[in-house]
């Protein structure tokens, strides 16, 4: 891999590695972590998802805590597009809309400031891994609750073993995965 170019699809596949038994006993945790420390890391993956979004009217794109943030922020940057951010409860100041999910065992929740989306807007939904499609369905939720419309979901991966997109896919969105395991 040349250090100076942008990274193939297989080289930023090649550099996330698999972590067994994070962070419970059973799952295979991709850690991004060596893909961003590589210098032409997060320039690369955003050089590819440019031509996608690209002219796309796109009005915000929002970021799922924390990984997310990563991905999506750079992206509204190159784009010129306004960024938000969907965090995990009891950590955005003004008033919030809160949406919970279920886990595999247990729930958790996420939360958008109700301010911050208007009637009508075209959202693109970024996050690193869409796994179960729990998540995203939740941000889903939310974002249509203020009024707003989600024109994709965008990952850096997919692991398509456990079917995230076809739960997405009862939303009537678009879903788009740079890599697919
Ligand atoms: P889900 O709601 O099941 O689609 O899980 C998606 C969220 O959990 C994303 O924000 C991911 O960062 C994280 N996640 C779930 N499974 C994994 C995994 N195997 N490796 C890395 N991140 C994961």
């Amino acid at each position: 891999m040349n250090s100076t170019e942008c990274l193939s699809i297989k080289d930023l596949t090649d550099l996330i590695r698999e972590v067994p038994d994070f962070p419970k006993p059973g799952i295979g945790f991709k850690d991004i972590m060596p893909l961003l420390r590589h210098k032409r890391g997060i320039s690369s993956i955003i050089d590819h998802l440019i031509g996608r979004y690209q002219n796309k009217q796109i009005d915000q794109i929002i970021g799922i805590e924390s990984r997310g943030f990563i991905i999506g922020a750079p992206l509204a940057s190159a784009l010129k597009i306004p960024f938000n951010v969907i965090r995990k409860p009891g950590k955005l100041p003004s008033k919030v809309e809160k949406q919970e999910y279920a886990l595999e065992y247990g729930s958790d929740a996420i939360e958008i400031q109700s301010d911050s989306i208007s009637s009508g807007m075209k959202i693109l939904i970024v996050d690193d891994v869409l796994a179960t499609g729990g998540t995203a369905c939740a941000a889903y939720e939310l974002v249509t609750k203020l009024g707003g419309s989600v024109l994709e979901f965008c990952f850096l991966a997919e692991l398509g073993f456990l079917n995230g997109k076809d739960k997405l896919s009862t939303l009537q969105t678009k879903v788009f995965s740079l890599i697919k395991y």
